[in-house]
């Protein structure tokens, strides 16, 4: 942690602090990793500076639901149904990963994420088969230097669908080894699999051990056909709803398990562009604000689409404005949008923090939060002239214009390259680790045909229901 002061000096500072709003030509001060103070000329004394002006200043984006292993294995699912995902991946690639394949994983895309400038991120590790898998995971994530939720959702052997295999009692061991603190920079969930996914008995045993382990739970519920047999409901009718709970999709839930949610007071996490590709169902960005939800965002499958939040927030905006228009009886003529750039722009921050249990740090430039800010340059060709900070970020924000990035007051990126040292190298292992998997693919019948380049298309898996 930083023990020095920085002065974050002439910059256009959305806080995402409500009582404090957007400032033009502002700074923000941090001392000690934190935000001390927000506002127009601010004397920091014997301080560095750091130049804001021609910058948007603004809190980290929180990416409240990734798959952050997949990273090595990017973009080999970008032309794929769910099924064919389910088979080349899930009942294919993953089944190969050794720990040191997790690692870098992990850390390839956490490193890809604070680019971008996600400076909080969950990792949904969904493909620890041994403990080594898990430590694997956990160390990548605090060898990365991002603020970051290790949510625990096991391995392949307990997602064979329905699952009758109940979670690894590892969790304990992995919390008690690694997550003795609440304060640190990583920290740790549950990554529950819910009734859609095992038989009534694995989840009710499943939710004892979260009562155990004592973290906060995310759950995918309501991503399509599964999401149609009401786990909101169960989940309800066996109190296993309450405001540590963060619904993961919901794009399939009833109506009356969205007010469900609501009354519990859980949170949500949509991702769009994941939830289009793969017949999830409609993003539910819209039934959730219905009942008073504010979703979080987040990227989900690394293995499909770009793990940025300026493409989480765009896809959010551009299917709800279309789901919008098109419910209405002469679209484009109603009187104004229901949901503006900043709404999305608070998903991406603020609601991210909440969703992870982490707003009391992050998530919003208020004094007294970490400093987790970010830097995105808005004096260049496709900003400039900067005539709404909000619209110019959702719809022309790239990682590219991430000018600077500071977790916890320590820069990460700064003049748009991120500094530390071994980028290299964690690319050189990243290409070992895919290359791997690949040759170790053409052994398993299912993906005997596997291969890069873009024309492996898998068989698709039916699931039993
Ligand atoms: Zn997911």
């Amino acid at each position: 942690m930083s023990s020095q002061r920085i002065l974050i000096r002439n910059g256009t500072v959305l806080t995402m602090d409500p009582h404090l709003g957007q400032l033009e030509g502002a700074d923000v001060l941090v001392e000690d990793g934190k935000i001390l103070e927000v506002g127009p000329g601010l004397d920091g004394g014997d301080c560095e500076v750091v130049d804001a002006t021609g910058t948007i200043v603004m809190p980290g984006f929180v990416d409240s639901h990734r798959h952050l292993w997949q990273a090595v294995i990017r973009h080999i699912g970008s032309d794929w149904t769910h099924g064919q995902y389910l088979t080349g991946v899930h009942l294919g690639l993953s089944g190969d990963f050794r720990p040191e394949d997790t690692y870098i994983g992990n850390l390839l895309g956490a490193v890809e994420a604070l680019d971008g400038g996600i400076t909080t991120l969950l990792d949904w590790s969904h493909n620890i088969d041994t403990p080594d898998h898990g430590d694997a995971a956990v160390e990548a994530l605090q060898a990365s230097g991002m603020r970051a939720v290790f949510a625990h959702g096991g391995g392949a052997r307990m997602w064979q669908l329905p699952s009758t295999v109940p979670h690894t009692r590892d969790v304990l061991r992995i919390r008690d080894q690694y997550f003795s603190s609440d304060d640190q920079l990583v920290t740790m969930a549950f990554a529950l699999r819910g009734p859609q996914f095992s038989t009534p008995e694995v989840a009710h045993e499943d939710w004892k051990l979260v009562q155990e382990l004592g973290t906060r739970v995310t759950v995918h519920n309501g991503d399509g056909e599964w999401g149609k047999r009401r786990p909101v409901a169960w989940m309800h009718e066996h109190g296993m709803l309450d405001e540590r709970v963060t619904h993961v999709h919901c794009s399939s839930l009833a109506p009356d398990e969205f007010q469900m949610i609501a009354d519990s007071g859980g949170s949500a996490s949509v991702s769009a562009d994941v939830e289009a590709q793969m017949g999830l169902g409609w993003p539910a960005t819209g039934r959730l604000l219905d009942v008073g939800v504010r979703p979080s965002l987040s990227v989900d499958v690394c293995v499909s689409n770009g793990g940025d939040m300026f493409n989480a927030m765009k896809a959010t905006i551009a299917i709800q404005r279309g789901l919008d228009n098109a419910a209405e009886a002469t679209p484009g003529e109603q009187d104004g949008v229901r949901l503006s750039c900043q709404d999305v722009l608070e998903f991406a921050t603020i609601e991210g923090a909440r969703a992870v249990g982490l707003d009391h740090v992050t998530g919003s430039l208020t004094p007294g939060k970490d400093a987790d800010i970010i830097l995105v340059r808005a004096d260049g060709v496709s900003m400039s002239p900067l005539n709404n900070p909000a619209g110019a970020l959702v719809y022309s924000g790239h990682p590219g214009l991430v000018d600077t990035v500071m977790v916890r007051g320590e820069v990460v990126k700064r003049d748009g390259r991120l500094v530390r040292a071994d980028l290299a190298d964690i690319q050189r292992r990243a290409v070992e680790a895919r290359d791997y998997l690949f040759k170790a693919a053409l052994d398993r019948p299912s993906t005997a045909d596997a291969r890069t380049g873009g024309s492996w298309i898998p068989g698709i898996h039916k699931v039993e229901r």
